[in-house]
């Protein structure tokens, strides 16, 4: 994509090839484009879920314990080369590393969601903001209330 607004700058794309992400799965959501979903999620937003491919279905131990979880998405349909935006059309520009826009050069998404429930290799969560069918990255338990289960390190270690 080449079009871009007045004062954004734009880069080479990335290629698609120097690195490469497994996809764990599908995230379902009420919305069918990226205009009518919300900016960013809302904890009292609609329940949506995440479907997991059946081979980490069993990663989802222990998860149940969390009211708050991160989930991180790859927003598929953004474009990824804009080094500044102008989000709101009117000429002043951003650079792109100080928004939380969907483009970027590597476009993850990153929701802290609320965990309503586990239905088999389904996460039910309300708080997410993308296009049904995005594909999941990953779901991690909120850092704020995991405590690690591996001892602690060495400070030699790391
Ligand atoms: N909460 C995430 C974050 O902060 O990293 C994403 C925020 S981003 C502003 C959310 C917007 O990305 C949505 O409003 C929609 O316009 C767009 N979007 C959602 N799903 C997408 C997808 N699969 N591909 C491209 N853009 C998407």
């Amino acid at each position: 994509m080449t079009d871009i607004r007045e004062n954004e700058i734009r880069a080479d794309a990335p290629v698609s090839s120097d690195a490469s992400v497994a996809f764990i799965g599908i995230i379902r959501t009420p919305w069918p484009d990226r205009s009518l979903c919300p900016r960013q999620g809302r904890l009292d937003g609609p329940e949506c879920r995440l479907v997991l491919q059946p081979q980490w279905c069993d990663a989802l131990q222990g998860l149940e314990k969390f009211e708050m979880i991160d989930v991180l998405y790859w927003l598929d349909r953004s474009r990824r080369d804009l080094v500044t935006q102008s989000p709101k059309s009117d000429g002043r520009t951003v650079g792109t590393f100080a928004l939380r826009s969907p483009v970027r050069p590597n476009p993850i998404g990153l929701s802290k969601v609320k965990l309503v429930g586990i239905d088999g290799g389904e996460v039910v969560v309300r708080g997410l903001d993308c296009i049904d069918g995005t594909p999941l990255i990953d779901i991690k338990p909120d850092i704020c209330a995991f405590s690690p289960i591996a001892p602690p390190k060495q400070s030699a270690e790391f």
